[in-house]
C-alpha cells in the first residue's frame, strides 16, 4: 500500500509541474499550437492533450482549430489563454509617477493607468488614496473582481519580501511602512498583495519578456534618482536574508565622495545617479524630470558640457558594473531608466572600463543590454509578481475551481 500512494504521489507531483510548465508557456507567449507546446516543454503530445483538458475544463484556454499548414494530416490546434479568466492587478509607487494596470492570463495588459505625482515626500494615506482612484479607474476591475488572482505592488524602496514592510523608501520619505497592509485594508480585496522593489520587478520582467529573454543569470540597474538593483542568479531572484539585497546604488565607490541620501558618503548613486548627471553637467542637482531630460537632449545634439557629463556618468557606471561582473557572473547586465536613455551615448565608456577593470573570464561572457520594456517594466514586474502562485502551481487553483463549481452545483 506504502508503495502505491508513493506512486500516487509521485504522479501528482509531475501532474503539478506539468501544468505549470504549459501555464508558463501560455502566459509567457499567448496562443501556441499544440505541436509549439510539445516543442516548448518535452511532454509527449498525449499528456500535452489530457492536461490541456484540465485547463479547458476550468475555462482557462480554449482550443480553437488551426489555419491548414500546408503540411500534410491535420493541422495541431491552436491553444488559447483566454485574457480574462485569471487577471492580477498591478500598481506602481515611482519616484515621480503611480500607476495601475490589469494584466490578462496570456500577459497581455487589459487596461492601464499612469499619472505623474510630485517628486518628494507624500504620506502612505495619500499614496494609497491615489492608488485606490486609479485601479478603480481601471473600469474592467469590477467587472473581473471573480477572476483576480492576486495584486502586485512595485515601489521606489527597499522591502521585506515575505511581510510587504518598506523598511525605507527615501525617495517617498517612508520608513517602516506595512505597505501590503494598508493596500489589502484599502482595496477590500480577498486575494493576496504582493510587494517588491521596483528594481527587482524590472529585473523579472526583462527576464521574462525583454532584453533577458532566456537567460538565467542577470543583472538588472535601474536608474532615476536612486539607482537600484535586481539580481536574478541560476534563474532565481538573489533576495538576501530578508529580501533587502540588490542595494547596489549605496556600493560604497568614491572616499572622496558626496553624502548620500542613506546617510553614508561616496555612493555609487551619487556618481551615476540623476542628481549626479545634472550635477556634472554643471546645473542645479535638484532640478528634476524637466532639467534631465533638457541635459539628454543637449548630449544627444552635442553639447559639449552635457556629453562630459554622460562620459563621466559612464566612466563610473563601467567601473561599478566592472565589480559587480567580477562578483556575480552575470550572462546579461540590463542598464534601465535613465542608462537605458542614454546607452547610445555611454555605452562605450561602461566597454572601455569593463575592459581595463573586469577579469578576463567574467568579461568574455557578460553581455550589455538597455532595457526593453521602458518606463513600465516594474509595473509588468509587479504583474509577473502576482501571476507568480498560480504559474508556479495552476494545480491548486484548478483544484479550487473545482470545488466552487461543486458547490453551486
Ligand atoms: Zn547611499
Amino acid at each position: 500500500v506504502r508503495g502505491r500512494e508513493l506512486v500516487g504521489q509521485r504522479s501528482e507531483t509531475v501532474r503539478r509541474a506539468n501544468l505549470s510548465a504549459i501555464a508558463r508557456e501560455l502566459h509567457g507567449r499567448g496562443a501556441l499550437s499544440r505541436s509549439e507546446l510539445v516543442a516548448r516543454t518535452g511532454l509527449t503530445r498525449s499528456a500535452i492533450r489530457g492536461l490541456i483538458a484540465e485547463f479547458v475544463a476550468a475555462n482557462l484556454v480554449v482550443e480553437e482549430r488551426s489555419e491548414p499548414d500546408g503540411l500534410p494530416g491535420r493541422p495541431s490546434p491552436l491553444v488559447r489563454p483566454r485574457r480574462e479568466a485569471a487577471v492580477v492587478l498591478a500598481l506602481e509607487i515611482a519616484v515621480d509617477s503611480i500607476a495601475a494596470a490589469l494584466v490578462g492570463l496570456d500577459g497581455e495588459t487589459i487596461a492601464q493607468e499612469r499619472v505623474d505625482r510630485a517628486r518628494g515626500h507624500s504620506s502612505v494615506e495619500e499614496v494609497t488614496r491615489d492608488l485606490l482612484v486609479l485601479a478603480s479607474r481601471l473600469s474592467d476591475l469590477r467587472r473581473l473582481r471573480r477572476a483576480l488572482l492576486g495584486v502586485g505592488v512595485a515601489v521606489v524602496g527597499i522591502v521585506g519580501r515575505e511581510d510587504g514592510l518598506v523598511s525605507t523608501a527615501p525617495n517617498l520619505g517612508w520608513r517602516d511602512v506595512a505597505l501590503g497592509e494598508r493596500l489589502a485594508t484599502a482595496l477590500g480585496l480577498d486575494v493576496p498583495i504582493a510587494v517588491a522593489n521596483e528594481a527587482d520587478l524590472g529585473a523579472l520582467i526583462e527576464l521574462r519578456r525583454g532584453a533577458a529573454r532566456g537567460a538565467d543569470d542577470l543583472l538588472f540597474i535601474a536608474g532615476e534618482v536612486g539607482v537600484g538593483g535586481g539580481i536574478v542568479v541560476s534563474g532565481r531572484p538573489l533576495t538576501g536574508v530578508a529580501g533587502y539585497a540588490g542595494e547596489i546604488g549605496h556600493l560604497p565607490v568614491n572616499p572622496e565622495g558626496l553624502p548620500c541620501r542613506c546617510g553614508a558618503t561616496g555612493c555609487w548613486e551619487t556618481e551615476i545617479g540623476e542628481e549626479a548627471l545634472l550635477r556634472k553637467a554643471g546645473r542645479p542637482a535638484a532640478g528634476g524630470r524637466e532639467a534631465v531630460d533638457a541635459v539628454i537632449a543637449a548630449a544627444f545634439a552635442g553639447d559639449p558640457a552635457a556629453l562630459g557629463a554622460v562620459n563621466e556618468v559612464g566612466r563610473w557606471l563601467g567601473r561599478g558594473v566592472a565589480g559587480l561582473v567580477n562578483v556575480l557572473n552575470p550572462r546579461v547586465v540590463v542598464l534601465g531608466g535613465l542608462f537605458s536613455r542614454l546607452y547610445p551615448l555611454l555605452i562605450d565608456r561602461v566597454e572601455e572600463q569593463l575592459d581595463r577593470l573586469a577579469l578576463a573570464a567574467p568579461r568574455a561572457t557578460v553581455r550589455l543590454a538597455p532595457a526593453q520594456l521602458g518606463i513600465d517594466a516594474p509595473l509588468l514586474g509587479a504583474a509577473e509578481l502576482a501571476f507568480e502562485p498560480f504559474l508556479a502551481n495552476p494545480a491548486a487553483w484548478l483544484g479550487a475551481r473545482d470545488s466552487l463549481a461543486a458547490e453551486t452545483a
